[in-house]
């Protein structure tokens, strides 16, 4: 993975919902960051609770040393109540303000409904824009029937105590939030690609 990013790369991460970068990929941003990128997350919307979760993922994100922008936080949202032109519109708008080597989004296999819109309007809105693009299912167990991810796995051996204190930040989530099921996957994608700890994603597009 170290060799897909320059260094003082720009990372651009795109999440329906505060706590799903975290989840998905808060080891791998978390390490990136640490290794000198700069790291974007874009989370789209904010279905509940407006104030505490905006709080809550600004709190995520600087455990991860990330910027955070939230795209549409004036009132409580589902990414499918977004018209599709006008969530491209705004993803055009911060891939052209962040200008990504490596944008991270959500896999087109997840079954949550808003989680396969982000990744449609995240490939639509790189159509003209040189840069790597990985994906990640943001909760793989409830995805256990679609189909399996991992082309290319991220070590985040030294990043994943950072991911549960990140993921523990939406606190009215923790509830919901299995963090032992995070540590487990990690161990178990870990196993199987010789680190201790490792996210697993899928390669939409990598640049060797
Ligand atoms: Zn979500």
């Amino acid at each position: 993975m170290n060799r897909l990013l320059k260094e003082n790369g720009r990372v651009l991460a795109f999440g329906a919902h505060p706590d799903d970068l975290e989840v998905g990929a808060g080891g791998l941003l978390a390490r990136l960051s640490a290794e000198g990128a700069e790291v974007t997350m874009a989370v789209v919307s904010i279905p509940n609770n407006t104030e505490k979760r905006k709080a809550e993922a600004h709190a995520g994100a600087d455990i991860i040393d990330a910027n955070l922008f939230i795209l549409f936080e004036e009132k409580p949202l589902r990414v499918e109540d977004i018209p599709m032109h006008e969530l491209v519109r705004r993803f055009d708008q911060i891939v052209g303000d962040t200008r990504p080597d490596l944008v991270i989004t959500h896999s087109a296999f997840d079954l949550h409904w808003d989680h396969g819109l982000v990744n449609r309007a995240t490939v639509s809105a790189l159509r003209r824009t040189p840069c790597d693009l990985l994906a990640f299912l943001s909760s793989p167990e409830m995805n256990a029937q679609s189909r399996a991810i991992g082309q290319c796995f991220a070590d985040i051996t030294s990043t994943m105590e950072t991911k549960i204190a990140a993921i523990k930040a939406h606190e009215s989530q923790v509830a919901k939030l299995d963090l032992d099921s995070s540590r487990d996957l990690a161990r178990a994608m870990g196993r199987i690609s010789g680190y201790e700890y490792a996210e697993a994603y899928e390669a939409l597009r990598v640049r060797v």
